[in-house]
């Protein structure tokens, strides 16, 4: 199949300056009409190309003449015109079948509500249009439809007229003065609930906002109702960025095959996003939804107003727009307790696609299927490498490049080197060696070696980078900024005072700049060895390794001041004791509990001065799959072993102060979402996580019967789900029955039992396949239930092939229905290179029935063919 590269990058010839869309609403046959305003960019004999798939051409005006069939060419990607004009005016009717696009991808018909999803190239299944992001246009829609079906009628834009036609017909017009990429538009018509409110802007324009939802739902959209007004000011007060139409619409839908859209005006969202309260939805669910509206209304201005030149630029909005979310986040919440989850993720989704045979720079520089690249790399590594702008030129540096890129690029398609271009100018500092990030791959590793000598009381840090990439050959040494910290015996910090070697500082509060393979930094005027906190608050998005013990790790938990490094160290720890441990499971030894971990977890699970967010934090273990990370071969069962004896022992050790804290944290109160209180019950929560490896689940199942709230209901049921007992089944029973008809929650249902460690789980998911609440067509739950069996290791894993089959069949099925879901799912056998023989053996059948299967999709070609290669 085709590769699309960078560097074949070329201007368009044919430049849509207005379009105009009329669109008459059918379930199986919508009529488009698209009226374009176009002027030549290019050559003079430049045939200009259309983009169109699963269309039916109806007819092609030129400049008000009809074009007979012989003077264009018609094929399956697309319209090839020939010998045009200047300036033209293009009109095309065509038609296509809503109802049977399940690939959720252009428009489409779901629960009765006609929905769009353009991003990255769906604009082509609505109509012919030379879909890519550097043709922006300006935009109008006439919409069409039944007024009784189809009371709610939206597009991007202002509304500029809306009215009856008779026949039980109506059509409202939509207009959006901006000039925008095709694949940010969207249309939706449905007969929807809405909850509406207003915002005042700094400039004092009053702008409508609604959300749009399933009638019945309206009281659960307080929480991102909230959340908009809240991202919409904080845009204003951090980045001076104001709102710019007069409406600002959400629709919840419950069929979406992302997170949520950032169409102009006009956000379509997965109502797993929208949708919350107490009863229905976790504190994660809520922090969730803050997260994601403010992500998409942060686009407005990173990626609406300034959009990407290609899709090989992608990070160019999604790195900057999860970066401004994460800071949104951690604005109104607490920073310590977002930092930790924001590289939790990364550690553990985007650390193993960078090891993996999918990696890839954020800046790809070739794709089969764009669809394929919204990863974590492009998304949570391209945040971590905007972080590190943020990090070197400090706060005032980047406010003033942030300012510098709205006013000089606002209204265009740019590239990532035009933002830092805006770094840079505004900033002073060069970026060159820095830009590298860009283009390699791989996470980097740097080994560090220390020297203390106490006659001339000087301390000399070696630094080695290693920056290996499974996929590309040549590398360079990275640029980063290395925050470290020097704590003296006694847990107190030494100051830092560099010797003066050319080339080398030391910006801000004890950040280093490493720029070298291998780099010394000499401390002088230190009395005594100290030890050691690297890389502070995660400055790099790298692994760092030193030759410290578990008692050394166990100080840094106890005295450092940076809240992440406490928070890595007693994970680095947790990591080193379950290795250990894996490897006597491995070779048949007898497991033993190490007294160092066991005393730094007791020193943690007793100190009721720490943050109690930090603490749950703290008292977590590592993953399976980041434990997984850092085996050479898998032996998926003995990691399961290995945690599972430590978890067993914690609590045999410790039961007794884990219940009393557990029982002081479980009053009843009602809910709110003040930090502190998330932080009680997630620390409350991890404690049950360790009471749940005990014999007697009574106080499991009582959370689970008492609780006013779906974060504790729901951690109880997680715990039950892995039990054997009578309590499992009724707190399953009882579940199921209470909310059978609420689809967010029953997502939470599959998950839960798709990722229990039963033997019997396989046959539970094969049955819930057929039960009435799941349904292939909709992605949330395909997510749950498959997605969530294919990351449960144990199972996905089995020594039989049996995960594997069961799997790479359901991948088959999907292909047919939705490509981008099936190719999501398909990226679970990318461990494949570190199997053991017999393992890969079983898995290459299954990858080869895939890729050998006919018609089958680029999107899954592309991922599947890595992967074997
Ligand atoms: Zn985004």
């Amino acid at each position: 199949m085709d590769k699309i590269y960078l560097k074949d990058y070329e201007k368009p010839p044919f430049v849509v300056q207005t379009i105009d869309l009329e669109f008459e609403l059918h379930n199986t046959k919508t009529l488009v009409t698209s009226k374009m305003q176009v002027k030549r960019a290019g050559k003079e004999n430049s045939p200009f190309f259309l983009n169109g798939e699963e269309l039916e051409l109806i007819s092609v005006y030129l400049d008000a003449r009809e074009l007979h069939e012989s003077e264009y060419e018609l094929n399956e990607l697309g319209l090839t015109l020939h010998k045009l004009p200047e300036i033209f005016t293009l009109e095309i009717k065509n038609s296509i079948n809503p109802e049977a696009n399940t690939a959720l991808d252009g428009l489409y018909k779901s629960s009765g509500i006609f929905c769009s999803q353009n991003e990255p190239e769906g604009f082509r299944r609505i109509t012919y249009f030379t879909d890519r992001p550097d043709i922006m246009a300006v935009y109008t829609t006439k919409i069409i439809a039944d007024k009784k079906d189809y009371p709610i009628l939206l597009s991007n834009g202002n509304l500029f007229e809306e009215g009856d036609l008779g026949d039980g017909k109506h059509y409202a017009i939509w207009k959006d003065p901006f000039p925008k990429p095709s694949y940010l538009y969207a249309l939706v018509a449905g007969d929807l609930g809405c909850v509406s409110d207003s915002f005042t802007t700094m400039n004092n324009n009053e702008i409508e906002l609604n959300i749009y939802c399933d009638k019945g739902n309206e009281a659960q959209c307080s929480h991102a109702m909230t959340s908009l007004k809240n991202s919409m000011k904080w845009d204003e007060e951090r980045f001076g960025r104001e709102y710019d139409l007069e409406v600002y619409n959400i629709v919840a839908v419950d069929s979406f095959n992302m997170g949520a859209m950032e169409n102009k005006g006009l956000n379509v969202f997965n109502s797993h996003y929208v949708l919350a309260d107490a009863d229905t939805a976790t504190d994660t669910n809520f922090m969730g939804i803050e997260s994601v509206i403010g992500h998409e209304y942060f686009h407005n201005w990173t990626g609406n107003r300034i959009t990407c030149r290609d899709w090989f630029q992608l990070t160019l909005k999604e790195g900057l727009t999860v970066f401004r979310d994460q800071e949104f986040s951690s604005d109104l919440n607490t920073r310590s307790v977002q930092r930790i989850a924001d590289v939790k993720a990364l550690q553990e989704r985007q650390f193993v696609e960078d090891a993996s045979p999918t990696s890839h720079p954020i800046k790809p520089d070739a794709y089969i299927q764009i669809n394929n690249f919204y990863t974590a790399t492009i998304y949570e590594k391209g945040a971590e490498i905007i972080r590190m702008i943020h990090t070197i030129i400090g706060e005032g540096g980047f406010r003033a490049g942030m300012d510098l890129y709205f006013k000089t690029f606002d209204g265009q398609a740019v590239c990532t080197e035009d933002f830092i271009w805006s770094m840079q100018e505004a900033s002073g500092f060069n970026f060159d060696h820095f830009k590298l990030w860009y283009s390699q791959s791989g996470t980097p590793e740097v080994d560090v070696k220390t020297v203390f000598d106490k006659k001339s009381k000087t301390l000399s840090l070696t630094l080695r980078q290693t920056f290996f990439s499974p996929t590309i050959h040549e590398q360079k040494p990275y640029f980063f900024p290395f925050k470290i910290g020097l704590l003296n015996n006694s847990g107190h910090e030494c100051g830092l005072e560099l010797e003066d070697t050319v080339g080398q500082t030391l910006i801000d509060k004890g950040i280093l700049l490493i720029s070298k393979e291998e780099e010394t930094f000499v401390f002088k005027n230190i009395k005594d060895a100290p030890i050691l906190s690297l890389n502070r608050n995660f400055t790099a998005p790298i692994k760092v390794h030193t030759a410290y013990s578990l008692e050394e790790y166990a100080f840094l938990m106890a005295h450092d001041q940076d809240e992440f490094n406490r928070f890595e160290a007693s994970q680095i720890m947790a990591s080193m004791v379950l290795h250990k441990l894996i490897d006597a499971v491995e070779a048949n030894d007898a497991m033993n509990l190490s007294p160092t971990y066991k005393a730094a977890f007791e020193k943690v699970l007793l100190d009721m001065d720490m943050d109690m967010s930090l603490k749950a934090d703290s008292l977590t273990l590592p993953s399976v799959s980041l434990l997984m990370q850092e085996r050479a071969v898998l032996d998926v069962e003995a990691v399961y072993v290995a945690r599972n004896f430590l978890k067993r022992e914690l609590i045999r050790e410790l039961g007794a102060d884990i219940q009393t804290q557990y029982a002081s944290l479980d009053r009843e109160c009602e809910y709110t979402l003040e930090s502190k209180e998330m932080a009680r019950r997630k620390l409350k929560n991890t404690l049950l996580s360790y009471m749940g490896a005990l014999k007697d689940d009574t106080p499991v199942l009582q959370q689970y019967q008492n609780s006013n709230n779906m974060t504790d209901r729901l951690a109880a049921l997680s715990i039950l789900a892995n039990s054997r007992g009578e309590a499992k089944t009724q707190a399953l029973e009882d579940f199921y029955k209470r909310y059978k008809d609420n689809t967010l929650v029953m997502n939470k249902y599959l998950a839960v039992i798709a990722s229990s460690e039963l033997k019997e789980t396989p046959s539970n998911v094969k049955a819930l396949l057929e039960d009435e609440v799941f349904d292939m067509k909709v992605p949330n739950l395909v997510r749950s239930l498959i997605g969530s069996f294919a990351r449960n290791a144990l199972h996905f894993h089995a020594v039989d092939g049996s995960g594997y089959s069961f799997i790479a069949d359901k991948v088959l099925e999907l292909d047919k229905l939705n490509p981008q879901i099936a190719s999501g799912l398909v990226g679970v056998f990318k461990d494949y290179a570190r199997l053991n023989k017999e393992a890969q053996g079983l898995m290459k059948k299954e990858l080869e029935k895939i890729v050998n299967t006919k018609e089958l999709s680029k999107n899954v070609y592309e991922i599947v063919s890595k992967i074997l290669a």
